[in-house]
This record gives C-alpha cells, structure tokens and sequence, in this order.
C-alpha cells in the first residue's frame, strides 16, 4: 500500500471522528498531514466537510505551495498548514476546527485555563490569538510565531477555532478534543463559580505543571 494511500486513509477516519464528535459541522474546518517519502501534504480542500472525505476530493499540497492536479479549490487555511510545516519538522499533522466551547471562550477574548491534569500534561499552554490587525480570520501571519516555541501543541483563534499539532493525525486529533473539553468544563466551573459568590480555585499542582507555567 502507498504511503499516500495510507494517509488518506488516516485523514478520513480522523475527519470522521471529528464530524462525529461535533466538533466540526458543515464544510468548515480543515485538517493535513505530512507526507514522509515527498516534501507534501494532504489536506482537506475548501468546501467538502469532515464527512465527505474520500481519497478522490483530498488534495496533495507541495510544502512549496503548488497544488497536484485536483478539481477541488484550495482551503482557505491552506497557508498557514504550509507554514507550521516549515517552521516545525516535529509537526506532522495538523486538526483545525470550530469547536464550539473552546471558539466561545476565543471571542470572549479569555484563554482557556489549563485545569485538568489531562491538560497541563498534554498542552500545558494553549495561547489565544486575536483575529488578524484587519480584523479579519487570522493567518500565517498571526499563527506561526506562536508556533515557534516548540513546547506549543494547541492554540485557540478568536471568532474562529482551535489548532491541535501533532507526530500524527491521531495525536492532533486528541488535542482537538482535549481542547473542547477543556473549555466545556472550564465554562461549567466559571458559570457555578460565579453562581456561589466563589472567586477562587484550586488547579492541581503536578510535576508537570511547573513546566506547563514556565512556557
Ligand atoms: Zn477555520
């Protein structure tokens, strides 16, 4: 089997997982993976959702930008996969989506606290990133100098969504979901905080969260 083939295959099943979690309706949403044998990727194209995958409508991006022959329009994240590629040889799959909780917590313009155990070691950070100085859906630009720190895995986007980075598509994914629901259970506490007058909680103190809060 190809390792094109292969990683289709993969991408499908991930983007499956992720339509079937509702973390990505419609069409929205993107995700790629690193090719290893080419200097690639593939990534979902603009317009096909996360259920409507297949092996005909993905496209293989050149890390270079060119497009192998497809009848499909590019997304319109494809620049900033391209970039996070480039700058970092330990990202090998990238998930992006409008998760809905996390997104909330975005445009609210507050970062989702790290609470969970689950969180500070996996993530240990997740940086916010405010739209564009246009004010439009954020890019390269804006994206890749989080990045740059090699200890980012996770980040959100105001008014647009979460990025989950990984050595697989798997791992990606996870982060997506970790993402979710970490807001999800950072805004059940905030809102019954809130409710009983409480301002102050406690977060696990592990080994691993004096590295998350060294970052
Ligand atoms: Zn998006």
């Amino acid at each position: 089997m190809s390792e094109i083939y292969e990683k289709k295959e993969e991408l499908i099943a991930t983007a499956k997982r992720c339509f079937d979690l509702r973390l990505q309706t419609n069409a929205g949403g993107n995700l790629s993976v690193r090719l290893e044998k080419q200097d690639a990727i593939i990534i979902k194209p603009s317009g096909i959702g996360f259920n409507e995958c297949t092996h005909d409508n993905l496209q293989i991006v050149n890390l270079d930008g060119s497009i192998e022959k497809s009848a499909q329009k590019p997304s319109k994240d494809l620049g900033f996969h391209l970039d996070l590629y480039r700058i970092r040889d330990d990202i090998r799959a990238i998930v992006h989506c409008h998760s809905p909780w996390a997104t909330g917590y975005a445009s609210a313009g507050i970062e989702i606290p790290c609470l969970t155990v689950q969180t500070i070691e996996k993530i240990g950070k997740m940086p916010l990133i405010p739209l564009s100085t246009q004010g439009g859906p954020q890019t390269a630009k804006d994206i890749s100098p989080v990045f740059t720190n090699r200890k980012i895995h996770a980040a959100v986007l105001a008014n647009h969504g979460t990025i989950g980075v990984g050595e697989n598509l798997m791992k990606a994914q996870y982060l997506a979901e970790i993402i979710e629901e970490t807001a999800h259970i950072a805004y059940v506490r905030d809102t019954l905080m809130a409710a009983h007058g409480k301002t102050l909680a406690e977060l696990p103190k592990y080994g691993t969260a004096i590295e998350a809060n060294s970052i």
